[in-house]
């Protein structure tokens, strides 16, 4: 940096950055801080007094609320439109899980007594193809086959049977197979 200037360029790169766009849905944060979820990093939000503007981001109450989609998913050969939510923020932020209609085995090889839901992450580079599935956004996900019940860990193996009418209300009775006919 020189200083050999006769006067400062105001506008130049060294001294002042150039101010990103405003969110056009809402009036505290800016677009790249809404598009990316990065409210917990943004600054405080203050009103041009200098007072904390203390309401909610509307953007980031929307962003909350998980978004209903279904994805397409075949195993054993069977192809169907599973119901999913597509968390936007939280724990499960950048995933998205379904609803719970996946049969599980515990590395014992017992079932999990009750139907788990399948978790869905963004795909990298080197994902195997054959793992990614598409949402009705028409965007990909992979499938994740580790699921948890009672701490225990599962892994899912197919569909749960009978899903339809009564997925929790048949007891293990034979556990060990040998069912009783
Ligand atoms: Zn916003
Ligand atoms: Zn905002």
């Amino acid at each position: 940096m020189t200083d050999d200037y006769p006067f400062h360029e105001p506008f130049g790169p060294e001294y002042v950055r150039p101010r990103s766009a405003d969110c056009p849905n809402c009036p505290c944060h800016t677009q790249g801080v809404c598009a990316e979820f990065q409210w917990l990093r943004a600054d405080r939000p203050t009103y041009s007094d200098g007072t904390p503007y203390e309401k909610p981001c509307p953007c980031e109450q929307a962003a909350a609320e998980p978004v209903a989609r279904t994805v397409a998913i075949e195993l054993d050969g069977i192809l169907r439109m599973i119901a999913a939510k597509y968390h936007r923020t939280g724990l499960l932020a950048g995933h998205m899980l379904t609803e719970r209609v996946f049969r599980a085995e515990s590395t014992s090889l017992d079932e999990c007594p009750v139907p788990v839901p399948m978790g869905l992450f963004r795909p990298k580079e080197d994902t195997d193809p054959r793992l990614v599935v598409i949402d009705s956004a028409g965007e990909k996900w992979v499938m994740s086959f580790t699921a948890q019940h009672n701490l225990q860990p599962y892994r899912i193996t197919g569909w749960y049977a009978g899903e339809a009418d009564c997925p929790t209300d048949r007891k293990a009775t034979g556990r060990n197979g040998g069912d009783p006919s």
